[in-house]
């Protein structure tokens, strides 16, 4: 069973007379592990797409199983609890508290956890500050830190609850390019390492091309989805017979060439 699987899910807004098919009939499974990118254009249904998965919204008619639980007729309470328990969020503006430091803007959604004491908080908070790179930057507030940084923050403090789906709306729309990278490199090394499953939306075509998976929506119907294939660079020889590196040749079988932002690139300022 798929950790999500939507069936002819469809999401009516009454606009005075005229109803509005924000959703006009999805299905999709996602798999744990996955990370997928939602295109389409302005209107198209991404935002009221990710709305529903994220147990945020109702849909009208349709079934919605995530993780084996029938979402669409949970009472309110329990599908927030289920959000609580298997998803976490990122913003395009990051939303977080300003004057108040890295670590409590991170430790926030565990005061609400039940049998978490302050000491764990604190222990939480710490590894996934660590975990998006920003060990060093664990008592400076927001306003002290650059935006890619802020925006790791608040991948930290949806992370700090351990859910197995991260949903991101636009993560990167207040971005430059170069810190757009940095943070897609993260939501890649997320996905590769911590095996956390990953739905992003964007209108970006070349931050959708950092994802496995595209789903294009228009008019609230999905009209494309394309996997890549995982055998593009992994089963490029990173060294050639004279053990050289040829990691950084050109070659046409590496379709999906690595993000600009190197490795080892290391957000310094400020
Ligand atoms: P996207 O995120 O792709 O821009 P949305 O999911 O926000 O698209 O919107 C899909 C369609 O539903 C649009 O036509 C939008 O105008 C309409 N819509 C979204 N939210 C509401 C709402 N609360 N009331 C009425 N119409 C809405
Ligand atoms: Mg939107």
């Amino acid at each position: 069973m798929a950790l999500i699987e939507l069936r002819d899910v469809r999401k009516i807004y009454q606009l005075g007379d005229v109803p509005v098919n924000a959703l006009a009939g999805v299905s999709l499974d996602i798999e744990q592990g996955e990370f997928v990118s939602l295109i389409g254009q302005s209107g198209s249904g991404k935002s009221t797409l990710m709305n529903t998965l994220g147990c945020l919204d109702r849909p009208t008619s349709g079934s919605y199983l995530l993780d084996g639980r029938e979402v669409t007729t949970l009472s309110l309470d329990a599908r927030a609890r289920l959000r609580n328990d298997k998803i976490g969020f990122v913003f395009q503006s990051f939303n977080l508290l300003a004057r108040t430091s890295a670590m409590e803007n991170v430790e926030l959604p565990l005061l609400y956890a039940r049998g978490v004491t302050a000491r764990q908080r604190r222990a939480r908070a710490t590894e996934v500050l660590a975990l998006v790179g920003l060990a060093d930057r664990m008592d400076h507030q927001p306003g002290q830190l650059s935006g890619g940084q802020q925006q790791r923050v608040a991948v930290a403090r949806a992370l700090v609850n351990r859910p197995a789906i991260l949903m991101a709306d636009e993560p990167t729309g207040n971005l430059d390019s170069r810190t757009s990278g940095e943070v897609i490199q993260l939501f890649q090394q997320l996905n590769d390492q911590q095996g956390i499953t990953l739905i992003l939306v964007t209108h970006d075509p070349g931050i959708a091309a950092s994802a496995k998976r595209t789903i294009t929506l228009r008019d609230g119907l999905v009209v494309q989805d394309t996997k890549f294939s995982p055998l593009a660079s992994p089963d490029v020889p990173s060294t050639d017979s004279f053990g050289r590196s040829v990691s950084n040749l050109p070659g046409p079988e590496r379709s999906r060439p690595d993000s600009s932002v190197s490795a080892d690139q290391e957000p310094d300022k400020k």
